[in-house]
């Protein structure tokens, strides 16, 4: 046994946890005692008999992530390879191919609801993606998408337990990483995470990985466009005013390298917004010499020649040859 101290720390969950030969204590904060008490109750048989777990939750809102980082510790500590995956609503454990441990919520879960339906097993990596999203639009685009490759696809709002993963990176594809191997590492999914933004040339590529929050935290489309007027309101000439959207998307799933494309939509930032489509800097980005904003444009002009367009394009081409390797 190994006496090392493991920490897991994200916005919402921290964990700290110790293995001992004698004594087993877990220390929850009273809220959380409640609700996640059993999983450690549960997870306790994966422990070697005369091995137990000193646990310290100071934070939690995801059972997922408790879960996981007490297999962490268990694989760690007995040389496992046990995953934590939900399934309409249970916490599955497996070990390969094997399920060995079903984590209940409190109150049980109905019978026809956990076998009913397609899924029964945890093992469908092959035909569902999820993507690391809650913005039913994007889900919406990338499914269609997906569906030509016989994929369905799902995203975060089916899996409330999750926790927000936060965009700390400092470039698209840190972020994008971050999202798509995190979430894969907590459900045992093929997960699609995306990171987007404006680059403004003479900006040195502001707004860049901060274009969502480029007016300060209390951020909205409109403040973002005024701020980025007011920093070009000395730059007279078009050309000057040279810029392109970034799309990179990481695909992570378990035990593989994460596959990554990227692409970009070169334009120019006009000196007022024009047009009422899209979102985001749309109004004020001029698509290369069209003199057309993003925002006068109809969403399928904008997807067809997008920087997320042409992304999810070159992904499509990739996709099945990462999907097949090992
Ligand atoms: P996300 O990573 O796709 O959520 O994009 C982050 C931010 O970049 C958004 O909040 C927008 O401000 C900006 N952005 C990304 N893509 C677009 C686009 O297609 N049009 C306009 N703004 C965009």
């Amino acid at each position: 046994m190994n006496p090392k101290i493991y920490d897991y720390k994200d916005e919402q969950n921290w964990f700290i946890g110790k293995c001992s030969e004698t004594g087993s204590s877990v220390y929850y904060q009273e809220e959380a005692k409640k609700t996640y008490a059993s999983l450690e109750r549960d997870l306790r048989s994966l422990f070697d008999e005369g091995t137990s777990l000193m646990l310290t939750v100071v934070k939690i809102t995801s059972a997922m992530a408790l879960v996981q980082f007490i297999l962490d510790i268990i694989n760690d500590q007995q040389q496992h390879t046990y995953k934590a995956s939900s399934h309409k609503g249970a916490i599955l454990v497996t070990e390969n191919d094997r399920l060995v441990l079903v984590c209940l919520p409190k109150n049980g879960l109905l019978i026809s609801d956990f076998f009913g339906e397609e899924k029964t097993k945890p093992a469908e990596l092959g035909d569902t993606i999820l993507i690391a999203t809650r913005n039913e639009g994007k889900t919406k685009e990338f499914s269609q998408m997906f569906a030509k490759l016989g994929l369905k696809v799902e995203n975060l709002n089916q899996y409330p337990e999750l926790p927000e993963v936060e965009e700390t990176g400092l470039t698209f594809e840190e972020n994008a990483r971050l999202k798509a191997e995190t979430i894969s590492k907590l459900t045992g999914k093929v997960v699609l995470a995306d990171d987007s933004g404006l680059q403004v040339d003479i900006l040195g590529g502001l707004p860049g990985v901060w274009s969502a929050r480029f007016s300060g935290p209390d951020a909205t489309d409109q403040k973002n466009n005024a701020k980025l007027l007011h920093e070009l309101a000395m730059v007279f000439d078009l050309k000057d005013r040279s810029a392109h959207f970034h799309t990179t998307l990481v695909v992570a799933a378990p035990d593989k390298d994460s596959l990554v494309v990227e692409a970009d939509w070169p334009g120019y930032i006009g000196m007022e917004a024009r047009g009422s489509n899209g979102f985001g800097y749309d109004p004020l980005f001029i698509v290369g010499d069209s003199g057309k904003t993003a925002a006068e444009l109809s969403e399928q002009e904008k997807n067809d020649i997008s920087h997320r367009g042409q992304a999810v394009k070159k992904l499509m081409e990739v996709f099945p040859t990462w999907q097949n390797a090992h």
